[in-house]
């Protein structure tokens, strides 16, 4: 199973109230959606894989909580508070398998950001089973987790944008 490191929810063009999930994995090029044509014949691109490549937008997992707004991106290592634009970024999260590690590591940073866990569940799709006690226990156990540093030649063969490589590096100067 590749990394999916961005995701976009793409509506069924059927007329359904469907939502279907279109990834692409670490590597820029791989590509997956949750639709059934692509989940039965995964060397074509379905029709999701197509709209999305078409027509380039964000992903869309972004929500702002009392005026910060929590962005999911590739572009960090670790998660980042940006003070003057009053955002959070946190890194991608593997679904499969689940990164807990990664994922207590984004809720132990929002609450140290003052959001509620009740807030924290909401932003991040998780079930009650996920306590502030539960979070805190798995980060003074493991510690935060950082994903390793991208490297810049190794990206630029993979196809990663070395826009995305710049402000990753602004926001780390920022940050220290
Ligand atoms: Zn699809």
């Amino acid at each position: 199973m590749p990394l999916w490191v961005k995701k976009w929810k793409v509506p069924s063009f059927s007329g359904t109230e469907k939502i279907y999930t279109v990834s692409v994995a670490i590597d820029g090029v791989t590509w997956g959606c949750s639709c059934w044509p692509w989940i039965k014949n995964k060397s074509e691109d379905c029709k999701h894989i197509t709209d999305v490549k078409k027509y380039p937008r964000d992903p869309t997992e972004i929500v702002t909580i009392n005026r910060v707004t929590v962005i999911p991106t590739m572009d960090v290592v670790e998660p980042l508070y940006d003070k003057h634009d009053e955002k959070i970024y946190v890194p991608l999260v593997s679904m499969d398998p689940f990164d807990v590690h990664m994922e207590a590591t984004i809720c132990y940073f929002l609450i140290t950001q003052g959001f509620t866990i009740k807030m924290i569940r909401e932003i991040r799709s998780l079930s009650p089973k996920w306590t502030k006690k539960s979070i805190v226990d798995i980060i003074k156990s493991k510690g935060m987790k950082k994903y390793k540093p991208v490297n810049r030649e190794e990206s630029m063969e993979k196809g990663i944008p070395v826009s995305t490589l710049e402000r990753f590096r602004v926001l780390e100067l920022d940050d220290h």
